[in-house]
């Protein structure tokens, strides 16, 4: 028997934009909060613009109820629930936007060698990471492999604005990714509506544009995944960057005494183990979302040397290890960005950049 620990408002303080301000410095950024997508939502603005505060509020909202009626798993009526349920029987017609994340989605699944996969969805129903399951109970391997049969990107086939999930019993499910995407469309529709300087916050799925203030940045704490309201050191993001962070501290079961991540190995259709927070800087929203999680699982091991293959999205990286003492292992890119506090400063290692991590031709 186990307790399931809900996702909630606690995605909110994943990545907070944080700062301390003195007297004589300008206010800084104001910012509105909402739900949205079963979480927090909350977009910032400087403060000479607070005026575009609540155009800003009401377009986020508007673009993430429309987005969850067409991606979510929980709706009944959304494309990715009509895709589910043909599975093994006939492809079905997408919108653009929800061909765009599955395209997306394939994408960094081979990016990530398969450790990123919309299709691991039946492995998280088995682990009992479904909303409306209160209790999960000790999985054997034998359903383990079972399920596993039903898990494989190669099953999601993308046509001409359709898809089709080759076998009974595959289903899709885009919580390591959606989000993200959400952000990303919300930015794009903001810039459309001439608002350049703002950050939209979706569960700590960050897109920073512009500046929080005349000629500073946006400043985006790292949560600390070993203490809830406890920070490692702020992100500074100019610009267009965007963040995210994948944790175990967020969203977990606990089964027979043991805590079970909500992030599931695909090769081996366990919860992933050995990270307790990976946190990524990326071009958009939805390589930042969907590159956290597959570096959750791929971890300090393979991690490091999958991000070769993405650089052109992904900027920077920092794995927290699910060990004691505190390490925060950062590649020099995050380092660029990244200002730990004082007590977290001696935890960070700075990866070697990957050619040094290449060996020589020949060996
Ligand atoms: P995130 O918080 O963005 O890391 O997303 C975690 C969510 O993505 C989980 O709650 C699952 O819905 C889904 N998920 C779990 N494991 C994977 C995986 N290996 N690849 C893609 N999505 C996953
Ligand atoms: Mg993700």
């Amino acid at each position: 028997m186990g307790a399931r620990i809900p996702y909630g408002l606690l995605a909110v303080a994943l990545l907070t934009s944080a700062g301390c301000r003195r007297a004589a410095e300008p206010a800084g950024p104001v910012k509105q909060s909402s739900l949205a997508m079963g979480t927090v939502v909350s977009v910032s603005v400087p403060a000479a613009g607070a005026a575009d505060l609540r155009k800003a509020m009401a377009v986020a909202r508007n673009t993430l109820l429309d987005l969850e009626e067409t991606l979510s798993v929980y709706k009944p009526a959304s494309e990715i629930s009509r895709l589910n349920r043909a599975a093994g029987r006939h492809s079905v017609g997408l919108s653009p936007s929800t061909y765009e994340v599955l395209r997306a989605a394939k994408q960094y699944g081979e990016l990530t060698s398969g450790a990123f996969d919309v299709t691991v969805s039946p492995l998280v129903a088995l682990w009992g990471f479904r909303s409306g399951q209160p209790t999960a109970a000790p999985v054997s391997a034998g359903e383990v492999q079972a399920v596993l049969k039903q898990v494989g990107g190669e099953h999601l086939i993308l046509g001409q604005r359709t898809a089709y999930l080759d076998r009974e019993g595959l289903s899709v499910d885009l919580g390591g990714i959606a989000k993200g995407y959400a952000v990303d469309v919300v930015c794009q529709r903001l810039s459309a509506a001439g608002i350049g300087n703002v950050m939209v916050d979706l569960g700590g799925n960050i897109r920073c544009l512009g500046q929080a203030e005349a000629g500073r940045p946006w400043r985006v704490g790292v949560r600390n995944p070993f203490r809830r309201d406890a920070i490692l050191g702020i992100l500074q993001l100019t610009g267009d960057e965007s963040v995210a962070t994948s944790g175990n501290y967020e969203r977990f079961v606990v089964i027979e005494g043991r805590r079970y991540s909500h992030i599931i190995d695909p090769h081996t259709g366990y919860p992933a183990r050995g990270v307790a927070g990976v946190t990524v800087i990326a071009s958009s929203a939805t390589a930042a979302d969907a590159a956290a999680t597959g570096l959750f699982v791929l971890g300090l091991e393979r991690g490091p040397a999958a991000l070769r293959g993405m650089q052109r999205f992904v900027k920077g990286c920092a794995w927290v290890p699910d060990r004691e003492p505190l390490e925060i292992h950062v590649t020099d890119g995050f380092a660029r960005y990244f200002t730990p506090l004082a007590e977290t400063a001696g935890r960070v290692v700075v990866l070697p950049p990957p050619a040094a991590r290449q060996p020589p031709a020949g060996l």
